[in-house]
């Protein structure tokens, strides 16, 4: 089991299965697409959710990458990623 947090983890966010605030939006796709898997270390997409499109960060729907770039990119755990992965840092999965 890796020591690495998942984005849920560190938010506190109750949007991962079994969360707090399912009931609310349902799960976020960070914490369920599968596709993302292993990078950066995380379960699904829980270290590269600034990459994955609908997350429910904030409590609303957020969209793309392109449309979350700000918020993203100051977000605090988003900058520990970052400094933990160093540069090995996946950006964006490929494909
Ligand atoms: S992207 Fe945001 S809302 Fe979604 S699981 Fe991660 S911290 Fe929670």
């Amino acid at each position: 089991m890796s020591n690495k947090q998942n984005c849920w983890e560190f938010k506190k966010c109750g949007r991962e299965p079994g969360g707090a605030k399912v009931a609310d939006l349902g799960v976020c796709p960070a914490a369920s697409d599968s596709s993302f898997n292993g990078l950066n270390g995380g379960i699904k997409g829980g270290r590269i959710c600034w990459a994955v499109v609908g997350t429910l960060c904030g409590g609303k729907v957020q969209g793309s990458f392109a449309e979350k770039r700000l918020s993203c990119l100051s977000c605090d755990f988003f900058n520990i990623v970052k400094k933990e992965e160093g540069h090995n840092l996946v950006m964006q999965p490929k494909g």
